[in-house]
């Protein structure tokens, strides 16, 4: 009897995905289309807050084949460009999308996260995906002979239910649920940085089509993002590193944001006349990547296997990419398992190929030669427009920048080599900068 009672509920089906984020919300809707029955999991209640709101030009053409292209246009702020402020320049830089090497491609959005992925998530709904909100997945075991797993989850009420999946995908964001349970989760110790960030009214803005433009400001130990959203709502965040974490003893993570602010007079000037209007959050130590993307019978998506730093406004993209590869990768898998090998290989390429492009610019973008450059950027050898290519997300596809990428880097190392003063005050500056420092200030940030 007592058995029978504490029986947990099992239901099957093809492929469970853990996360409603852009990476779970893309790969369940391309998979339910092609008739697997999908089930996707997501512990929070939809529309909830979530940082990542500043898309880039190639997330369009992923929008329009969800199918969501219109509802994202109706919350999106249009964003033309991105403006870059430095303190050790007497002008500002603008770069428009629309300079890029394929100049079909010349806006994006910047978009509140809640509306956002409820966008998606509800369309993940209507082609067909089994959604259950407020479910959160608790353990996972892999069955034998590539049976697939069993996926053991509880519902807010307190719950349980059971699914046995024949592929398992994680897309549970920072959470990172099979990574950790693998053990398989290490650090970058490439990069160290931490964000603190909150969303204000009357930020002074730009005007006409400049309005929605990302702006980049660099100061003395690190960077803010000022994202104009629609209805007067601007997000800030300052991304710093550990050392300068350490000084926020007793402060408050928000009175610490308003400090960090008062240290940039550009950005100071341009939140004269604002006001906080939400709780400041913080995320602390975010780079990281995971020993593998794949296994037998799962695989992990988006910043469920890997986190860069977000100066690139990269995670929105390589995560619904990251769907799109994944459905075409477990397709095979389950349709076609003797090509499974060939296509779990090419998506392993693919997975990579983002981090590791938006990487190379992300460990440099701090440095005084790298800034020289973005501040005066000139297009021989087309290397403008190729670089404005990769900041617009268009590193995927067939546009033909990859000479010009390696040209520019080829500069860049020569421009090094000819100034190797500042060269190694600019490396000695970044190991400073990177270390760990292990302070209770940061705990639970
Ligand atoms: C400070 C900061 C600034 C950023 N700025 C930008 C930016 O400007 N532009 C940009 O493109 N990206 C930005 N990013 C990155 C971006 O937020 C992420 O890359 C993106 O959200 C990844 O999508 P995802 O689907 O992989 O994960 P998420 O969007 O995190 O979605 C994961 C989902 O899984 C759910 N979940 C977690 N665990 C479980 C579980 N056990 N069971 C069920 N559900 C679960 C979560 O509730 C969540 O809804 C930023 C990130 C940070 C930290």
């Amino acid at each position: 009897m007592e058995n029978q009672a504490n029986a947990v509920n099992r239901q099957s089906c093809d492929v469970l995905v853990i996360g409603g984020g852009p990476a779970g919300t893309t790969v369940a809707p391309l998979l339910a289309e092609q008739g697997y029955r999908v089930v996707l999991l997501e512990k929070a209640r939809h529309p909830r807050f979530h940082i990542g709101e500043s898309l880039l030009p190639a997330n369009l053409p992923l929008f329009e084949r969800m199918g969501v292209a219109d509802e994202i246009k109706a919350i999106g702020m249009e964003k033309w460009g991105a403006e870059f402020v430095s303190p050790s320049h007497d002008h500002t830089m603008s770069i428009q999308f629309g300079e890029a090497w394929d100049k079909s491609m010349p806006y994006a959005y910047q978009v509140k996260r809640a509306e956002f992925d409820t966008i998606l998530l509800r369309n993940a709904e209507k082609k067909g995906v089994e959604v259950h909100e407020c479910c959160k997945a608790r353990a996972v075991d892999f069955l034998p002979d590539n049976a697939g797993a069993i996926v053991r989850a509880e519902y807010q009420d307190g719950r349980q239910q059971e699914w046995q999946a024949r592929f398992v995908v994680d897309a549970s964001g920072r959470d990172t649920f099979l990574a950790n349970r693998f053990q398989i989760k290490h650090r970058n110790p490439k990069h160290n940085s931490s964000a603190i960030y909150g969303h204000f009214s009357g930020a002074w803005r730009h005007e006409g089509q400049a309005e929605g433009n990302i702006t980049i400001f660099w100061f003395e130990h690190g960077w803010f993002w000022f994202i104009p959203m629609q209805g007067d709502v601007t997000s800030v965040g300052m991304v710093t590193w550990p050392y300068y974490m350490k000084t926020k003893g007793q402060r408050s993570i928000e009175q610490f944001l308003m400090d960090g602010i008062a240290m940039c007079p550009a950005l100071t000037e341009r939140l004269k006349n604002a006001t906080l209007v939400n709780e400041v959050e913080a995320t602390g130590n975010f780079s990281y990547v995971s020993e593998r993307n794949h296994g037998a019978n799962y695989l992990l998506l988006g910043d469920a296997y890997a986190f860069i730093d977000p100066v690139f406004s990269s995670g929105v993209l390589l995560a619904m990419n990251n769907g799109v590869i994944g459905a075409e990768a477990i397709n095979t898998c389950l349709r076609n398992p003797a090509q499974a090998t060939a296509a779990l290989k090419r998506f392993d390429d693919l997975m990579k190929h983002g981090p590791k492009e938006f990487s190379w610019f992300i460990y440099r973008v701090t440095n005084p030669i790298m800034r020289d450059f973005l501040m005066h950027p000139k297009n021989i050898f087309r290397v403008k427009e190729a670089m404005i290519s990769v900041l617009a997300g268009d590193i995927f596809g067939k546009t033909p920048i990859w000479r010009s990428v390696l040209t520019f880097k080829v500069i860049y190392y020569i421009a090094n080599i000819i100034q190797p003063r500042r060269a190694f005050m600019g490396w000695k500056r970044r190991r400073f900068n990177i270390r760990r420092v292990d302070d209770p200030a940061m705990n639970g940030i």
